[in-house]
C-alpha cells in the first residue's frame, strides 16, 4: 500500500538537506493556503465578530448569532460526561501535570561584580488564545495539551476556540467542552480555522485580543498562526500530523502498521514514514496495512494518507543510516523499535517526540502519556520544540547596579560606546561617572 524508497546504495555522507530531499513528505503549501486565509484574516481585523460569523457560515457551513458559547452550556457538557471519558481525561490531566510541573523554570540571580545583580524573571503570558481543532475529529485531548502547561505557567487569562460541528447544530463538539468545564476554562468561543487565529489576534466582539496563539490545526491554521505571528507571539507550527517509524527484524509488523494507520487518521494530508533496514519487515508491515486499513472506521481517510507522496517505507543499509534519515527527516513524532531501543534513541536530534521501544505508541503520547501531542510539523522539529510550559512564560531581565559597580564597568562602557560611534550612549554613563566622582550616590 505504501511506495518503497530504496536508499541503500546512497553514499555514507549523504547530506541531511539530500536525505531531507529524498525522504517522502506533504506537499504541504503553506504559501498556497496564505492566500485564502489573507482575506479572511484581514476582514475579521477590520469588521470583527461579524467578519468571524460570515467566514463560519461560508467554510463550516454552520450559522450562528454570536460567537461565544454561553457558560451554562460548558457546565452542563460536564455533567452529561461519559464517566469513562471523565476519567480517563482526569488521569491525562494529571499525568501531564506531573510533567509540566517538573519542567517549571526558576528565576535565577546572577552576581557579576559586588553591587551588581542580573535577575532573569520567568513571567507567563497575561492572555492566550488555546486552538483546539475539530474540523475531521473533536480533539478533546488538545483541550488537556493546550491548557494544562497554560495554567501551570501561571497564565492569568485563557480563551479557547474550537470549530462548530454541523451536525450538532453549529456547538461545539460537548466532550470539548466538558473537558474546558474540568479544567475550569469558561471563555469559549465556536470557532475554527484562520477566523479563529485572527480572532484571538485582533480581538473580535467578546473576544480580546490575546498576547499568544498555541495549538494545533490543520493547513490554514498553520497558515493563518503564521501571518498573526509578530501582531501576537505563536508556539510551532503543528500541522498535519508526521510518525516516523525506525524499525528493525525485531518489530511486530501489527504493532507498526496499526501506529502507522493511527497517525493517518487524522487527516488526508498526515505523513506515515516506516524506515527500517529490514526488507522482510517491509512486506510484513504491507501485508499488515492490507489486513488493518479496511477495517479501520476512518480507512478512506487513512488510504489516502497512506498512498500519498508524503508518506512511504525507506530502506535503509543499517540503523546508523536510518538515524541519519530520521535525524534529516525531523518528524513530529518518531518511534524507535529496534535492539537496545534506548541506546538508538539517545542518538536522535531532531524530532518533536520520540517514542521508545514496542510498548510505547505514538497514540499513549496523543493522550495520556505525560507528555504533550502539540508538535512541530514538517521538518519544524529541526529548530522549534513541542507545547510546553516554557511556550507560555517569557523571561525578562532585570538590572540592579549600585554606585560602586557602576563605577567600577562605567569606563568600560563610554569606551564600547565610543568604538560604536554612539557617544550619547557613554554619555549617559559619564555623567553618573561624573557625579560618583563629585560625592553623590545614586537615587
Ligand atoms: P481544524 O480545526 O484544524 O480545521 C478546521 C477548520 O478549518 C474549519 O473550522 C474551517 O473553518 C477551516 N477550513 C476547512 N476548510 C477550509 C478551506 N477550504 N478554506 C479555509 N478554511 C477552511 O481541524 P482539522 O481539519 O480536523 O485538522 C486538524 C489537524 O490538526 C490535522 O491535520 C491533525 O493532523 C493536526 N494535528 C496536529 C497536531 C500537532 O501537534 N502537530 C496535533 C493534533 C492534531
Amino acid at each position: 500500500m505504501i511506495r518503497l524508497i530504496d536508499l541503500r546504495d546512497t553514499p555514507a555522507a549523504t547530506s541531511a538537506a539530500r536525505y531531507r530531499a529524498l525522504v517522502p513528505r506533504a506537499p504541504f503549501d503553506v504559501e498556497a493556503a496564505l492566500e485564502t486565509v489573507r482575506p479572511v484574516c484581514e476582514d475579521v481585523r477590520h469588521r470583527g465578530e461579524a467578519a468571524v460569523l460570515e467566514a463560519t457560515a461560508r467554510f463550516d457551513g454552520v450559522e450562528r448569532d454570536r460567537i461565544a458559547v454561553p457558560r451554562d452550556e460548558i457546565a452542563a457538557a460536564l455533567e452529561s460526561l461519559d464517566p469513562a471519558v471523565h476519567h480517563a481525561l482526569v488521569e491525562s490531566i494529571r499525568r501531564l501535570r506531573l510533567t509540566c510541573e517538573a519542567e517549571l523554570e526558576r528565576d535565577v540571580t546572577t552576581e557579576p561584580a559586588p553591587g551588581a545583580q542580573v535577575e532573569r524573571r520567568v513571567v507567563p503570558v497575561d492572555r492566550v488564545g488555546l486552538y483546539v481543532p475539530g474540523g475531521l475529529a473533536p480533539l478533546v485531548s488538545s483541550v488537556v495539551m493546550n491548557a494544562v502547561p497554560a495554567q501551570v505557567a501561571g497564565v492569568g487569562s485563557l480563551a479557547l476556540a474550537s470549530p462548530p460541528q454541523r451536525d450538532l447544530g453549529g456547538a461545539v463538539h460537548p466532550t470539548v467542552l466538558a473537558a474546558c468545564a474540568l479544567l475550569g476554562i469558561d471563555e469559549v468561543y465556536a470557532v475554527g480555522g484562520a477566523q479563529a487565529v485572527a480572532m484571538f489576534a485582533y480581538g473580535a466582539g467578546p473576544c480580546d485580543p490575546v498576547d499568544l496563539v498555541t495549538g494545533p490545526g490543520n493547513i490554514y491554521v498553520v497558515a493563518a498562526k503564521r501571518l498573526v505571528k509578530g501582531t501576537v507571539g505563536i508556539d510551532a507550527e503543528a500541522g498535519p500530523t508526521e510518525i516516523a517509524i525506525l524499525a528493525d527484524d525485531t518489530a511486530d509488523p501489527a504493532f507498526v502498521a496499526a501506529d502507522l494507520i493511527s497517525q493517518a487518521e487524522h487527516d488526508p494530508l498526515a505523513a506515515a514514514v516506516l524506515v527500517t533496514e529490514s526488507q522482510r519487515l517491509v512486506t510484513a508491515v504491507g501485508h499488515e496495512l492490507e489486513r488493518q486499513v479496511p477495517a479501520a472506521k476512518h480507512a478512506d481517510r487513512i488510504r489516502t494518507s497512506l498512498t500519498s507522496e508524503q508518506s512511504g517505507a525507506v530502506l535503509v543499509r543499517d540503523v546508523d543510516q536510518g538515524l541519519d534519515v530520521v535525524n534529516a527527516y525531523a518528524a513530529e513524532h518518531l518511534e524507535i523499535q529496534t535492539r537496545d531501543a534506548a541506546s538508538v534513541a539517545a542518538q536522535v536530534r531532531n524530532a518533536g517526540a520520540v517514542f521508545v521501544g514496542g510498548f510505547a505508541p505514538v497514540s499513549l503520547g496523543d493522550y495520556a502519556a505525560g507528555s504533550n501531542h502539540v508538535l512541530p510539523t514538517a521538518g519544524c522539529a529541526c529548530h522549534s520544540s513541542g507545547l510546553s510550559v516554557r511556550s507560555f512564560a517569557k523571561t525578562m531581565q532585570v538590572v540592579h547596579y549600585d554606585a560602586g559597580a557602576l563605577a567600577e564597568i562605567g569606563p568600560q562602557v563610554v569606551t564600547l560606546a565610543e568604538a560604536e560611534d554612539l557617544p550619547s550612549h557613554g554619555a549617559a554613563v559619564a555623567v553618573r561617572l561624573d557625579a560618583i566622582a563629585g560625592g553623590r550616590e545614586a537615587g
